[in-house]
């Protein structure tokens, strides 16, 4: 038994709880929690740590939308409009892919963990990164791809999903899941997506997908037009949208999901889409590839993810917390900080089926603390301020083990 003591215990539960001068007691999973004297009281034999002063311990943060593959972008693809981007990662592809070997993705893994990121969902579109994700502290959910649009494909690119995901379950265990990524609605056959889906409800898995990212895929979708259609007759002449957008979401009744970006969604769809599941915000990707900014405050089931390098300059959930903070200008500071929050711990481990993201009893004892400069002067300023200057985690425990 651990009991590691803070400043503040900041419990990321419903009525959001904050313990001054708290603790938390914990093996693999949580034991106890309150006032540090009667945390210490209930289990005196427990190996004791404290966080110091300014500290603040919290659930491990999830970021469930990472891309791995394309760690080596820095400076390579353009930026500032959706299609432009995404023909410069397919003339880039092969070298940004072959460029973050194993070791690469070892150290982008370690960095995430430091940076108080307990638990992931990456989207793995060749299995190159399966084994440092197998070997990593940090809880992977592993959203093998299926991806493409041309019926005379579907055959041999289902093979290959097929072995990609049959490889990532002989690897399966408490830290390591497998699950399924449908790319999204325009890139992916509906036979395709069908039969990806069968799986993941036979199996009981968790499935991602990008849905209506950009204006170029809303127009291409509602009316084969705009920006997709100039590019789809380029790279494949004669493509016709090969999706319906609800009946693409329809698809995935039955099985939770995480429906990234969004930002060009109807009302409509944002309410299909969070009675299946949650929608996955990446800021810093919308802004960066010429999308605008998903209305939060017409969504409830939030979560934040971080989505690749290949459209950001960080995997840091605290970075892309303050990107969002900057992003969303209506209603009240506090009021977004706390609700960024929840949505980088409880809302994140809820998607993702983990039984993390809050300091309740029984939950997995993924766990970090980060040092604030100073303190606060009203425990209601604590949010923010933990929002605004948290960078690295001092503490970091996954599954009640110091990493
Ligand atoms: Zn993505």
């Amino acid at each position: 038994m651990t009991i590691v003591r803070a400043d503040y215990v900041m419990r990321m539960n419903e009525g959001f709880e904050i313990v001054s001068d708290g603790a938390v007691a914990f093996e693999e999973r949580i034991r106890a929690v309150g006032p540090v004297n009667a945390v210490r009281d209930e289990y005196p034999d427990a190996e004791f740590v404290d966080a110091g002063e300014n500290s603040v311990l919290l659930p491990g943060l999830v970021n469930p939308h990472v891309h791995l593959e394309f760690s080596a972008n820095t400076t390579k693809l353009a930026y500032g409009d959706f299609i432009t981007w995404l023909k410069s990662v397919i003339r880039h592809r092969e070298s940004l892919s072959g460029a973050c070997k194993e070791i690469c993705m070892k150290k982008v893994l370690d960095g995430m963990l430091r940076s108080g990121t307990t638990t992931i969902g990456t989207v793995s579109s060749y299995g190159l990164d399966m084994k440092p994700c197998v070997h990593s502290k940090m809880r992977v959910v592993y959203f093998n791809e299926v991806l493409g649009s041309n019926p005379a494909m579907v055959d041999a690119l289902y093979t290959d999903f097929l072995g990609r995901l049959e490889e990532s379950k002989s690897w399966a265990s408490e830290g390591f899941v497998p699950a399924i990524s449908v790319h999204s609605p325009y890139s992916t056959h509906p036979v395709l997506a069908k039969k990806a889906l069968e799986i993941a409800r036979e199996e009981g898995m968790v499935v991602s997908t990008h849905f209506m990212e950009s204006q170029a895929e809303r127009e291409w979708l509602d009316h084969g037009t705009g920006d997709f259609a100039a590019f789809f007759e380029e790279f494949m002449p004669g493509t016709r949208p090969v999706n319906d957008p609800l009946a693409f979401l329809k698809l995935f009744e039955g099985v939770p999901t995480l429906f990234t970006h969004a930002v060009h969604a109807t009302d409509d769809e944002l309410k299909l889409m969070q009675e299946i599941g949650a929608i996955t915000h990446c800021p810093v990707s919308n802004r960066l590839l010429g999308n605008g900014r998903l209305p939060i405050e017409h969504v409830k089931r939030l979560t934040i993810g971080t989505d690749g390098l290949s459209s950001n300059i960080s995997l840091s959930l605290w970075d892309e917390m303050r990107a969002a903070l900057m992003m969303h200008v209506y209603g009240p500071l506090d009021l977004l900080a706390r609700r960024l929050l929840v949505a980088a711990t409880r809302e994140g481990a809820r998607a993702l089926e983990r039984n993390s993201g809050e300091i309740e009893l029984f939950r997995d004892a993924d766990l970090i603390a980060v040092t604030l400069p100073d303190g606060v002067e009203r425990t209601e300023d604590l949010p923010l301020q933990l929002l605004l200057h948290a960078k690295e985690a001092k503490l970091v425990y996954v599954g009640g083990e110091a990493v």
